[in-house]
């Protein structure tokens, strides 16, 4: 027990001195200093940078500054697995969550899981040899899907939201093929959580992250934990009606969020003026170009998201509204119609006190969220490596 709360106390604040560690484990500072020798030796504290003389093992003198100590960041590492609805993405972390390998490969995850789950195997296989990290260094693996996840039975709610996966198991098929442990989750929940651990929303316990891709989704942070409702479905924001009079979604409703402002719907506008097909790379190229139609398409899609926003934001009176997927690169043309749907739409204490911004991860929110699922657990997984 007493080495967990040193080493989650290095976890949460790198650069503590042994009076620092002392004061926020409650430990005596003889004990703290016999467990830091001791987690020396094991390869898992070392001297951070900027810190006073005389190496991680020893005392600073009186008037030198204290000696500053730091987990071993290369002493563990942690995998993020993003399955797109046509991409898998791989970030090999080290234990201060610099992803020290991230890879991407195109792939038709939608249709195809056995596949996906073998180009994942590949991709990571490829990421530990590069960075010359062996298996028996990885921690886990945060896996990242593009549908529901079931919090009791771990299964997806893959029903019209990813055809071709129905009653497949993502984390065990995982686990078989990396021999490591899987947490698997929505991916929207784990882009709130990259970029509440690395990216916009650092230090903010109370937010909403929503994804504009290919589909439509939000992860919830709330009281600074992740919420994901009952069964695992809150957050899915893509599928509140926007306009009664809309096409049917793939979910089987009518008039979704998602039908009306996801990059696909906004291209698929464009495809009928501009008369050829327009993928969401020339959609955000028309954008940046200054296309009127382009420019509209996507202010409208704002305003459609900022009122089914206004929504939640009436509800859970968040800090901060993070806009990350890939419809985030149209910048203020997007994200200022976003904000004034919420300002007018919300009741007025909320919407004075929320912010709107563009998330700072952009494609790599997701998989470096999925790394982040598992270094919240490393303290734990340390110690009990320490046990063996
Ligand atoms: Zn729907």
């Amino acid at each position: 027990m007493s080495r967990l709360r040193v080493i989650e106390a290095l976890y949460r604040h790198p650069l503590s001195s042994r009076s620092d560690l002392a004061r926020n484990t409650q430990l005596s500072r003889a004990t703290v200093s016999t467990l830091v020798e001791e987690l020396v030796r094991a390869g898992l504290i070392e001297q951070g940078a900027g810190s006073g003389p005389g190496g991680a093992g020893a005392e600073a003198g009186v008037g030198r500054p204290p000696v500053l100590l730091s987990l071993v960041s290369g002493a563990a590492f942690a995998l993020g697995l993003d399955f797109g609805h046509e991409h898998i993405r791989v970030a090999l972390c080290d234990l201060s969550g610099e992803p020290v390998i991230d890879d991407y490969s195109l792939a038709e995850v939608d249709y195809s899981p056995s596949e996906s789950f073998d180009l994942a195997q590949h991709l990571v296989h490829e990421a530990l040899h590069s960075a010359g990290v062996a298996p028996d260094q990885l921690l886990g693996a945060g896996m990242g899907l593009a549908a529901p996840i079931n919090k009791t039975s771990g299964n997806l709610e893959a029903n019209g939201i990813l055809p071709g996966w129905h009653g497949v198991r993502p984390a065990a098929e995982m686990e078989a093929r990396l021999g490591i442990p899987v947490a698997l989750d929505n991916d929207a929940n784990l882009g709130a959580l990259g970029e509440k651990a690395f990216g916009a929303a650092r230090g903010v316990d109370d937010l909403v992250y929503i994804r504009l891709s290919a589909g439509i989704g939000a992860g919830l942070i709330i009281d600074g934990r992740p919420y994901q409702g009952f069964a695992g479905v809150a957050g899915e924001v893509g599928h509140v009606l926007s306009d009664p009079h809309g096409p049917i979604c793939r979910c089987g409703n009518r008039g979704c969020l998602e039908t009306v402002a996801s990059p696909v719907a906004v291209a698929a506008l464009l495809e009928r003026s501009l008369r050829r097909p327009v993928t969401i790379p020339r959609l955000l190229e028309l954008v940046a170009e200054g296309d009127r139609g382009a420019q509209r398409a996507v202010a409208e899609a704002g305003e459609a998201v900022g009122r089914s926003l206004s929504i939640v934001v009436n509800i859970l009176n968040p800090e901060l509204v993070v806009v990350g997927g890939d419809l985030a690169q149209a910048g203020d043309i997007l994200l200022s119609p976003i904000a004034d749907a919420i300002e007018r739409h919300s009741v007025a204490p909320a919407a004075a006190t929320v912010r709107v911004t563009a998330g700072m991860l952009g494609p790599r929110a997701e998989v470096l969220g999925a790394a982040a699922l598992i270094l919240a657990k490393s303290p734990r997984a340390l110690v009990a490596r320490l046990g063996a």
